[in-house]
């Protein structure tokens, strides 16, 4: 049923492949932000910060040699990340290919929100460079869904503030056109950082029922392993 409630309890492995630190405009030093994902219940996760030309050296850095160092028997995985974020539309391409050279994991765009002023076409750039997710796509057109799924990028379900508005739009249209999606907080905050009871909550005012939310979670899980393999 459309929009039902996921029963608590219901078993998902829980991840979270976009998340912010102090080195954007997060609150909490990556060490934080996986030790409270860790007692939220989380598996894996990724670190995220927002990145331009000016930074994209010092963050990549931060979080390769975080992630590097982080203990590989720990009972969450924190995987490298990058947020591409606000960018002339033209930059995507030359930044996504640089951070995917030096060893980045995930690599996410900052896509067209309705609560920011985004540069119009930047969905469409995002998608055409070497990303992984397009975080708040907002009212993405038809077109650049297509361009997601024959790309297989995620398309982000967000349960972030303001950006979390056009939620059920997103949802619609990947699910009618067969386009990947994942749901992620985009956590800044320690606050931000909710209960997997939550998300799914989020995730079903979405429009999304529970098995469509399990067989999300299933998509991301097989594509973390090809990213740790
Ligand atoms: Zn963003
Ligand atoms: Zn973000």
């Amino acid at each position: 049923m459309a929009g039902s409630i996921p029963a608590r309890g219901t078993y998902f492995i829980m991840f979270n492949l976009h998340s912010h630190t102090i080195h954007s405009d997060g609150v909490l030093l990556p060490s934080e932000v996986a030790v409270r994902y860790m007692a939220a219940g989380y598996k894996t996760i990724a670190i995220t910060d927002h990145t331009d030309y000016s930074n994209i050296d010092a963050n990549i850095k931060a979080v390769l040699d975080f992630t590097r160092h982080w203990p590989k028997n720990s009972s969450i995985k924190v995987l490298s990340g990058i947020e591409l974020t606000h960018l002339p539309v033209e930059q995507f391409r030359p930044l996504a290919d640089y951070a995917r050279k030096q060893g980045v994991k995930i690599i996410v765009a900052h896509g067209e929100t309705i609560v920011e002023p985004v540069i119009k076409g930047t969905n469409c750039a995002a998608l055409e460079a070497d990303i992984d997710i397009l975080a708040h796509p907002g009212l993405i057109t038809d077109e650049e869904v297509n361009l997601a799924k024959e790309k297989g990028i995620f398309l982000e379900v967000t349960t972030r503030q303001g950006h979390c508005q056009t939620n059920q739009h997103v949802v619609e249209r990947a699910l009618k056109l067969g386009a990947r999606l994942i749901i992620n907080t985009d956590s800044h905050a320690p606050e931000d950082i909710i209960s997997p009871e939550e998300v799914k909550l989020i995730a079903a005012r979405a429009g999304l029922t529970v098995q469509e939310i399990k067989k999300i979670y299933q998509d991301v899980a097989s594509f973390i392993k090809e990213k740790e393999g």
